[in-house]
């Protein structure tokens, strides 16, 4: 098997190899080539020490070059060159007190975490594999290089990296790979909230949301936060916990799935899919202690509520749905809305409109805007202004004013001129 290596990669392990330097690429890309997937980034990986491929290079940047980073700029696009290493001791069970550089591949791919992750490639050499990483990827296994339990011991971050490797791939996780993550999850406490959130968001966007229950019920979930621990777990599953990978997932797989795979890939999609069953409040809560970003704590607040609300197939109650949120995120929670309602029916879990009123409020949505009903103050057919001129007193009252305004246009959209909200407006409603 050959794979193909972009051209600005393949002419930084050329010059490097002109350098007298080895060179190769390594780790997920390798992984993802070998898959058929698109690999996200590509990580060159060498002898030359950080200074040397400074050297080799007009154009680089001092990434992370403690840890022997440095990052190779063609064109635009930068390409991140990693000497060889070796990880020191790990004291704070997340990453190592200092970094050694070896003139050895094998040494460096020894210290990736897993062996479908361990694996080096170069059109010279072809591919460099000393764990059995082809072999498992062929098999869709995901396993530690070495010794799980000490693996996971030195850097936590490890252990949600598989499961989210395996929603990604859709892979097992080898028995001794499970079986330490099982005993080791408490150490998820040293791994910044950030970190899990990045790991838990690649989770929730696989094709394989349902994986999710793993972080439950490997016990990763109450090292995470208090609020996410209660989002999903039920204290009476506690006893019930499938021992292998396998019996899990079958489990998983027969029930119901907790994340529909047809919600659309989105970060505010999924989580309020996954939140679904939570308090707006308390969905929010879960998002903040993850540090996710305002922009997907709002929507995926406002999915979890109106998802559970009941809209009613009449235009009216439609436009006011429509007039809480921007247009594009209404169109979003119809889109939950159905992918919810066939897991929920399944389960007897009550849905707030069947399957037949939500085709029904689409259309009828459609039509509000396709006749451009006023939805929004942007569309009412009097300004701040205009209220003002008309006697109400600047400052809070004018937003209620125009608030009030809108609910009455809301009810019926030819309502929305300026004669008529004037009058409206003077009748002292
Ligand atoms: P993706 O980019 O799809 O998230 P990836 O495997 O490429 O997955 P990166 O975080 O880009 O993940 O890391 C690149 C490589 O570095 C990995 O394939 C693995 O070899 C190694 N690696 C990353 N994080 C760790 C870790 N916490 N412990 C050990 N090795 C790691
Ligand atoms: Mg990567």
């Amino acid at each position: 098997m050959k794979i193909s290596i972009p051209a600005p990669a393949e002419e930084i392990i050329g010059k490097l190899n002109e350098y007298g330097y080895e060179a190769y690429v390594v780790g997920g890309c390798v992984r993802d080539m070998m898959l058929g997937r698109e690999p996200g980034d590509w990580d060159i990986t060498t002898s030359a020490l950080p200074d040397q491929v400074k050297q080799v290079f007009r154009r680089t940047v001092d990434t992370g070059i403690q840890h022997g980073t440095v990052t190779v700029m063609m064109g635009n696009e930068g390409y991140e060159v990693t000497t060889y290493r070796i990880d020191g001791e790990y004291s704070d069970g997340r990453h190592p007190n200092h970094v050694e550089f070896t003139p050895n591949l094998a040494e460096d791919l020894k210290r990736r975490d897993f062996t479908i992750n361990a694996m080096a490639y170069n059109s010279r050499t072809g591919f460099v594999d000393e764990f059995g990483g082809a072999e498992d990827l062929k098999k869709g296994i995901i396993r530690c290089v070495g010794e799980p339990m000490d693996r996971f011991t030195e850097d936590a971050l490890r252990i949600l990296r598989a499961i989210r490797f395996s929603a990604q791939l859709g892979f097992l996780i080898e028995d001794r790979t499970y079986e330490a993550i099982r005993k080791i999850a408490p150490n998820m406490v040293h791994v910044s909230k950030e970190r899990i959130q990045t790991e838990l968001t690649k989770l929730l966007l696989s094709s394989h949301p349902g994986h999710m229950e793993l972080v439950y019920e490997t016990g990763i979930s109450s090292y995470v936060s208090d609020a996410f621990h209660r989002a999903y777990w039920r204290e009476e599953e506690a006893g019930k916990v499938p021992a292998s990978f396998q019996s899990a997932v079958e489990r998983t797989d027969r029930r119901v799935p907790l994340i529909p795979a047809s919600i659309a890939p989105e970060k505010h999609m999924r989580w309020a899919g996954f939140l679904r069953r939570c308090t707006p409040d308390h969905a929010e809560a879960v998002l903040k202690d993850l540090k996710l970003d305002n922009d997907t704590i709002n929507k995926a607040k406002t999915l979890v509520h109106w998802q559970g609300t009941r809209i009613t197939p009449d235009k009216h109650s439609i436009r006011v749905v429509m007039s809480r949120m921007e247009p594009d995120l209404f169109d979003d929670l119809l889109s939950l809305k159905m992918c919810l309602a066939e897991p929920d029916l399944k389960t007897g879990e009550p849905r707030p409109e069947t399957g037949e009123e939500l085709e029904l409020i689409a259309r009828l949505a459609e039509e509000i805007r396709c006749r451009g009903d006023c939805i929004s103050l942007k569309t009412l057919a009097v300004s701040g202004h205009d209220i003002m001129e008309a006697g109400v007193k600047p400052g809070k009252e004018v937003g209620a004013a125009l608030a009030g305004l809108l609910e009455f246009v809301l009810e019926d959209p030819k309502r929305n001129t300026r004669e008529i909200l004037l009058q409206y407006l003077g009748s002292g409603q």
